[in-house]
């Protein structure tokens, strides 16, 4: 039985005051200044539900940096743009190994191993850049994210996008490394930026769940409603986010909340309930394996309360 929306928001008001009692919240990313300078008493979730409802608890309209959270709205612009010859340059096996590892790529000849490892998403940036100039394709994913989330005012933190640039060496690295092998077929400086300033996206909880909502629909704004990618390819994104969203944490959160979700080391999670919603959840602290701390709690108990999972018989 579905949850109304009364009592969904009555699950939400629940969670963020189990959130606000919870004593460790986890530690801010600290590799660049701005993320380092984030109130981690922060907390946020948002649900876009099937019916068209958008409930929010919480510092829902408060803008963070998406980080990898971008690569799942790359990888749909990606996908609209090129199908299934995407498949030629990037895996879809989780990699067992850290978001900015290396040495898969060596003995797999510089093929990543999946789309949301950090050498997999600069993969998908380098084959969306095609022909295009940088300013071009980045204006894409921009276009895309703000028409799938149905709000113009989303943008890039240009503080954000300079300090990951300038602190970026190990992608610096493994940009290098694929052009060697070929995967890279643009120069890497070029497909570097356009990573960069995706990566330093900012949106709010609530715009992430808004922007969620076509991997919850099967490739719709809502069920039945305007179709932004093909079913086919959103279920491929949602089997991905199950498999390799969280980092190493991947099977941890697949196994506490049964649901396909991507993090970023801003403290972001977008959750997939298929059929059910699309959540968008923020907390800055991060734990050791760099997911958010309190939104993988959240989501575990949001999962939990609603019986949303995508092992549950319909
Ligand atoms: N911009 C970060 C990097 O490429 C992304 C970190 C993340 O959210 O995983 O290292």
């Amino acid at each position: 039985q579905k949850p109304s929306s009364d009592s969904l928001r009555a699950i939400l008001a629940d969670i963020a005051e189990t959130m606000a009692q919870e004593p460790f919240r986890g530690s801010v990313a600290d590799y660049i200044p701005q993320l380092a300078r984030v109130d981690p008493a922060q907390f946020a979730i948002t649900l876009a539900t099937a019916e068209g409802d958008v409930i929010s608890v919480g510092d829902a309209d408060t803008p963070f940096s998406i980080q990898s959270i971008s690569k799942v709205f790359t990888l749909a612009v990606a996908l609209g743009n090129q199908g299934e010859r995407l498949w030629s340059r990037v895996g879809r096996e989780p990699s067992g190994d850290p978001f900015n590892s290396i040495v898969q790529l060596e003995y797999e000849k510089g093929l990543p191993r999946n789309p949301f490892i950090n050498a997999g998403a600069i993969a998908v940036t380098d084959s969306i850049l095609g022909q295009y100039a940088p300013k071009e394709a980045l204006g894409q994913i921009l276009q895309f994210i703000r028409f799938v989330a149905g709000q113009e005012d989303i943008a890039i933190d240009p503080a954000v996008a300079r300090s990951e640039q300038e602190t970026g060496f190990r992608n610096v690295a493994l940009a290098n490394f694929m052009r060697g092998f070929g995967t890279l077929q643009g120069a890497p400086e070029r497909t570097l930026g356009v990573y960069f300033h995706h990566c330093a996206i900012a949106m709010t909880a609530r715009q992430l769940a808004l922007a969620g909502r076509f991997l919850a629909f099967d490739g719709c704004l809502s069920p039945g409603g305007a179709r932004v990618i093909k079913a086919r390819m959103a279920r491929q994104i949602n089997a991905l986010m199950l498999t390799c969203g969280l980092y190493d944490g991947s099977g941890e959160f697949a196994f506490r909340v049964g649901l396909p979700g991507k993090s970023g080391v801003g403290g972001g999670i977008l959750a997939v309930a298929p059929g059910q919603a699309s959540i968008g959840c923020w907390s800055p602290g991060l734990n050791a394996l760099g997911n958010s701390h309190l939104a993988s709690r959240a989501l575990e108990l949001l999962a939990d309360r609603t019986g949303w999972s995508v092992f549950a018989p319909r």
